[in-house]
């Protein structure tokens, strides 16, 4: 397993190919849900039924025509609500990420019987959750907060025991579970139970993102850039030392005006156990729908679908998106400083005056 290595970071393949590659695909295979949490960057795509994907071998022989391909995540809805989801797309496309040696993530709301994980989780290299709770009561509030009816608190404690139960048998059988964290107006102010808890469940890592304004989350409040890095700061001072700290989409960056954000910046270059992943999405990576074949730069962004499998390549998909008006807006690139850039939807949320590209890093990191 890996430890600090992270295949999903953009940075490596830009700094040593001198331009952005595919090297990493995202699967939405499945719509449907068991949660509907408040946060749900995908929220309005969730079904209550769905169809049939596409044929796998379509699939794979998409995943052929990558030379350059790393990692792959598999992403919902909840991949393995259902049973066939898991047999005819997640266990073929694991193997045969394992057999070409590449890495694999899966992301899941942790909620159903750890039996349910069990057939194809050593096929898994990342078990990706999300964790933003201090106890059962904001489970049950934030996870059904969308739900379209009442669900009950002991229903809901039995999916978050569950959940807990769960990711500490498969820690202690030594499978590698990421927990997310998303910074909103409630979590921030949480982060250190919220970690406490992450710590407990015997998670190897702990991401920390910003919330994304998209979907059911457009209506949230985020939080100030001062109380992030309030937060952020907090949680370096109390993290348990062996838990490996991931901060995803920093909303805080080399070039910036502010001392405080560039010191940030230099502080988690140096951190042990700690690292801080630029966006992958349109960077290195692309999104395929299992079912439609759509493929598109973000699986929450506004940006209509680049091209279709039944018909594209994807790296044909990836070479016209790099040169897209959008992407040329964000992909700025400063070596000295190993930053990548801004995620679209940070940089419009706390940076819409910006203009990244008459930007530089005003300071830099060591290698
Ligand atoms: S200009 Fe872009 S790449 Fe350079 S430091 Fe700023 S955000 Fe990072």
């Amino acid at each position: 397993m890996f430890t600090m290595h992270d295949p999903w970071n953009t940075f490596e393949t830009r700094f040593q190919n001198g331009r952005y590659e595919l090297t990493s695909i995202e699967f939405t295979v499945t719509n449907l849900c068991n949660l509907r949490c408040e946060h749900c960057a995908v929220g309005e795509e969730l079904l209550e039924k769905e169809g049939a994907t596409l044929p796998l071998d379509l699939l794979l022989r998409r995943l052929d025509e990558i030379e350059s391909l790393q990692t792959i995540s598999l992403t919902g809805g909840e991949p393995i609500l259902h049973p066939k989801v898991v047999r005819e797309t997640i266990i073929p496309l694991l193997r045969y990420a394992k057999e070409r040696g590449i890495h694999t993530q899966l992301n899941s709301n942790l909620t159903l019987p750890l039996s349910r994980y069990e057939d194809w989780i050593e096929d898994l290299d990342v078990l990706h959750i999300s964790y933003n709770y201090r106890d059962v009561k904001d489970f049950h509030r934030i996870t059904y907060k969308r739900f379209d009816r009442e669900v009950s608190l002991s229903v809901a404690e039995k999916r978050f025991e569950q959940m807990k139960e769960n990711a500490k048998a498969l820690t202690k059988q030594g499978v590698f579970v990421s927990a997310e964290s998303l910074l909103s107006p409630f979590t921030h102010q949480h982060i250190e139970k919220i970690h406490q808890d992450i710590v407990e469940m015997g998670c190897q890592r702990h991401e920390v993102h910003p919330l994304y304004p998209s979907d059911f989350a457009k209506g949230l409040d985020l939080i100030t850039l001062d109380q992030y890095r309030d937060t952020v700061t907090r949680l370096l001072e109390i993290r348990d030392p062996n838990v490996w700290i991931l901060f995803g989409t920093l909303p805080f960056f080399p070039c910036s005006d502010e001392t405080t954000d560039r010191d940030l910046w230099l502080r988690l270059a140096q951190e042990p156990n700690v690292t801080v992943r630029p966006d992958p999405d349109g960077r290195n990576r692309l999104n395929v729908n299992a079912f439609t074949g759509d493929v598109i730069v973000t699986d929450f962004g506004d940006i209509p679908a680049l091209g279709n499998i039944r018909q594209d390549r994807l790296t044909d998909v990836f070479e016209r998106w790099l040169t897209h008006p959008v992407a040329k807006q964000y992909h700025c690139f400063c070596p000295a400083a190993h930053c990548t850039g801004p995620n679209i939807l940070v940089a419009n949320a706390y940076y819409p005056d910006w203009d990244f590209h008459t930007r530089t890093a005003k300071v830099a990191v060591g290698n």
